[in-house]
């Protein structure tokens, strides 16, 4: 058991109250990190606002530089962090190196954006009014960021908000959520390490309620960058101010087979996007639309596939599918299955839970007012659902309140264009399923998925002012 300082202002730093955080499968407390209160908050939102006055004049090649730095450092301690991930969020191993990996890329990829964060000139004479007059607009930093992140991805959507943070000259206050916050704690040593100055990232750790609403209401705090539940992120507009806020929020997320489609290529592609993390991932494939002709046979060999799946403990390198993060989460989602068989759902495979353990759950004849189907399902179960037309499959998909990604396997180029223009989501992946995701790529949701960009050059956008610059030459 390790205790941990939390790092604000420069300084690591202990308060009165600590937070337990566990092994999610064996139970055990393996470390204790500092609990911060609202006082603790805004002292951290003080420091990164003194800090801003100088980390905003710091040349792009040297902030380009920390970063390149920040990406060698997690490479240097891959290990480390990926057996952190795998114990405070019982992600499987195979799942948390190459989370790791993702980070080191989304590090390195801010490294080259700080490099070509430019506006552009304005041709000022396109209306009487400005010949003369030449035109221009930078883009700057807008100072203290708030972010706020949620559990399932410990050091990769950290790093989505602090690394773009960090190329555009902004400084940051992180809440990292309450069961996974040692990798947000090692990521503050890397960075202190790659020369970040004092006061540039803090890290304040406690509730949601309490610890990431004082940092969502300060009036010191720019902009709000958040990724976790759409019920949050509401809540969070209701009480931001006048604040910019980017919000990474849920999904139901659909997958299209039709009945061209190579389904021994999508199958196993299939099963991963379903079960990776535990189905705990925001575009984790929670509704399969398959074409009636072949549906049998999909049904038949994904059951097939499912089955061999290990689940167990997330340290053993070939297991699939590890615990959720905490048993109450596996009770709702067993809940929900019974629940849909109860509606008339076929139990294809699964549907069993020890402790925080839910074996990968397919069901078969599930219909869109099961809460299997409507609702954000965020664990290891994904209904199979059949059509008659592409037609209709596209407007399944898009009866949802979600619309973050959805995939589509054909090769029928006619219906690859009518799923692109008709579908309400923020990423269509052809040939791929809902899950498919790099870091340089721009990524987020439509709808009730959310508000904003990420991406590391879509994140910085929405973390700078533009700034018009207007020179009168007459
Ligand atoms: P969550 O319950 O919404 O929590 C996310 C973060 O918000 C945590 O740090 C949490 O703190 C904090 N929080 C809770 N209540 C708050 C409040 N009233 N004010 C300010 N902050 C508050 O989500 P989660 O269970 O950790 O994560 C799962 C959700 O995240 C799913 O809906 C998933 O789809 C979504 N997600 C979206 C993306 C994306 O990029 N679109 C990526 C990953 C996950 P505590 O930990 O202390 O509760």
């Amino acid at each position: 058991m390790k205790e941990f300082k939390t790092y604000i202002g420069g300084e690591w730093v202990s308060t009165n109250k600590t937070i337990d955080v566990i092994d999610k499968y064996s139970g055990e407390v393996i470390a204790k990190v500092p609990k911060a209160d609202k006082k603790l908050v805004d002292k951290a939102v003080d420091a990164a606002a003194e800090a801003f006055e100088e980390f905003k004049k710091m040349p792009a090649y040297q902030r380009s530089e920390i970063l390149e730095k920040a990406a060698d450092l997690i490479k240097e301690r891959s290990d480390e962090i990926a057996e952190t991930i795998c114990r405070e969020a019982g992600k499987a191993w195979k799942y948390s190196v190459g989370e790791v990996n993702r980070g080191f890329e989304t590090f390195k990829f801010a490294s080259e954006e700080a490099k070509r964060i430019h506006g552009e000139t304005v041709p000022m004479d396109a209306s009487a009014g400005g010949v003369g007059r030449v035109g221009y607009y930078i883009r700057v930093p807008m100072g203290v960021l708030g972010a706020i992140t949620p559990f399932n991805f410990p050091l990769n959507l950290v790093a989505h908000k602090v690394a773009p943070a960090i190329a555009s000259g902004n400084t940051i206050v992180l809440k990292p959520a309450s069961s996974t916050p040692i990798t947000a704690l090692i990521l503050a040593e890397i960075l202190e390490e790659a020369g970040l100055p004092k006061g540039v990232f803090n890290v304040v750790i406690g509730p949601g309620g309490e610890v990431g609403e004082s940092l969502v209401t300060n009036d010191k705090v720019r902009k709000i960058t958040f990724t976790g539940s759409a019920k949050v992120g509401h809540r969070l507009t209701q009480i931001a101010g006048i604040k910019r806020i980017t919000l990474e929020l849920g999904n139901n997320s659909a997958t299209i087979i039709e009945k061209d489609a190579d389904i021994d290529k999508a199958i196993p592609r299939c099963v991963d996007s379903a079960f990776a993390n535990s189905g705990q991932v925001c575009i984790s494939l929670q509704r399969i639309y398959v074409h009636k002709d072949i549906a049998d046979e999909f049904t038949e060999k994904f059951a097939e596939a499912t089955k061999k799946l290990k689940v167990g403990n997330p340290v053993e390198k070939d297991t699939d599918l590890g615990p959720m993060i905490d048993e109450n989460e596996a009770k709702r989602a067993e809940e929900w299955i019974k629940e849909a068989v109860n509606m008339g759902a076929e139990l294809v495979v699964g549907g069993k839970r020890e402790g925080r353990v839910l074996q990968p759950t397919v069901l078969r004849n599930t219909t869109k007012d099961m809460r299997v189907m409507c609702m954000e399902v965020f664990a290891p179960i994904v209904s199979i659902v059949e059509y008659d037309t592409f037609e209709d499959a596209i407007q399944h998909v898009n009866d949802s309140d979600y619309g973050l990604q959805a995939g589509i396997y054909t090769n029928d180029i006619r219906k690859i264009h009518y799923a692109i223009d008709n579908l309400d989501v923020g990423g269509v992946m052809i040939n791929d399923t809902s899950i498919f995701r790099v870091d340089h790529m721009p990524y987020g949701g439509n709808k009730m998925s959310g508000i904003g960009r990420e991406g590391v050059r879509f994140a910085i956008e929405e973390m700078t002012n533009i700034k018009m610059v207007m020179i009168n030459l007459n």
